[in-house]
């Protein structure tokens, strides 16, 4: 079992921690709300009084951040985490940020002799409640096999796509595709719901067509039609529509980085802005679909 620092107890990371506590880790926390830290007390932790207290005796840190600043504050910022960790402590970053700023970290992680490794998640809440989690990881192979134990902990898979950075890019590739899908699929069945079809109906033969998609089995935009997805909510709980306009932004970076054409990624990104503008940024991303109009429970 490992001495573990871990800050950022939000809606994935309190989770994330909890399974950690009960495979028998001693996991030392820090989030700047406290409420956050209370809960993960609950679950098992122990509290820290800042990021830079958690790193008492740390075998491992890890991190769950919402974008690129707060991880950089966090490890390169005045006072940065980077410059106390003790030698020989593996660092983990499973925030979505940008690759570019998961390289820069992971480099002056390298310069102080540290592994780094970035390793964003896919499976969302129900996945970091249930450790079922996706890892995504980009760095040495040899910090892989050292995390893989706890990482195994709160996931069922984990992937190694490449060097430091790699894991942020398959993230991305993977959240762009999940944008398109889910967007593409409420046009899909708004189209048929317009043509006077049952949306509940027309997804069950989707779900065993060509057309198929998680977006028509699992989290079907349409409310009513899949009793557990937040469409049936009122689009609450869920991938924040504002997570997905943030990953569809750093998709839209990294391409512009290597001159590559995200034509569809592009177009994704301007709905899930405009379900923003449109008061939606904070529901399930799969409200995009209100974008074309009511819906049957008039959302
Ligand atoms: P969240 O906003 O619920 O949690 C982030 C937490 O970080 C908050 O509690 C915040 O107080 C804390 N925090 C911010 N700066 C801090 C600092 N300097 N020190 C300590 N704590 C700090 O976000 P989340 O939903 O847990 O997502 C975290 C990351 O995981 C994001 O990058 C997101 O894109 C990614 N992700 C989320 C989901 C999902 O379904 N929510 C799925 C996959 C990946």
């Amino acid at each position: 079992m490992s001495q573990i620092a871990f800050i950022g107890l939000g809606n994935m990371g309190g989770p994330m921690v909890a399974n950690l506590a009960k495979a028998g880790h001693r996991v030392r926390v820090f989030d700047l709300v406290p409420s956050a830290v209370e809960t993960a007390v609950a679950a098992g932790a122990e509290a820290a009084r800042s990021a830079l207290d958690t790193l008492e005796g740390a075998e491992i840190v890890i991190s769950m951040l919402p974008a690129s600043r707060h991880v950089e504050g966090l490890y390169l910022g005045e006072d940065g985490l980077l410059s106390r960790i003790p030698a020989g402590a593996l660092v983990i970053d499973c925030s979505t940020i940008a690759p570019a700023m998961a390289r820069k970290v992971a480099a002056a992680a390298g310069a102080r002799g540290l592994q780094m490794l970035d390793a964003p998640v896919s499976g969302g809440t129900a996945g970091a409640l249930a450790g079922t989690l996706t890892f995504i990881v980009g760095g040495e192979p040899s910090a892989l096999e050292r995390a893989r134990p706890v990482l195994e902990n709160m996931g069922r898979n984990v992937f190694h796509v490449g060097a430091s950075g790699a894991g942020q890019v398959a993230k991305l590739c993977n959240n762009m595709a999940l944008g398109v899908i889910m967007a593409v699929t409420g046009e899909a069945i708004a189209l048929g719901v317009a043509h006077g079809l049952d949306p509940k109906v027309l997804s069950q033969m989707m779900a065993v067509s060509t057309g198929r998609s998680w977006a028509t089995e699992v989290c079907n935009p349409w409310p009513g039609v899949i009793e557990n997805a937040p469409a049936s909510r009122g689009y609450s709980g869920g991938f924040g529509n504002d997570l997905m306009l943030k990953d569809l932004g750093l998709a839209a970076e990294a391409a512009m980085g290597v001159g590559a054409a995200i034509p569809l990624g592009e177009l994704a990104r301007n709905l899930y802005a405009l379900n923003s503008r449109a008061g939606n940024g904070a529901l399930d991303f799969s409200s995009v679909v209100t974008l074309l109009g009511p819906t049957r429970s008039g959302a």
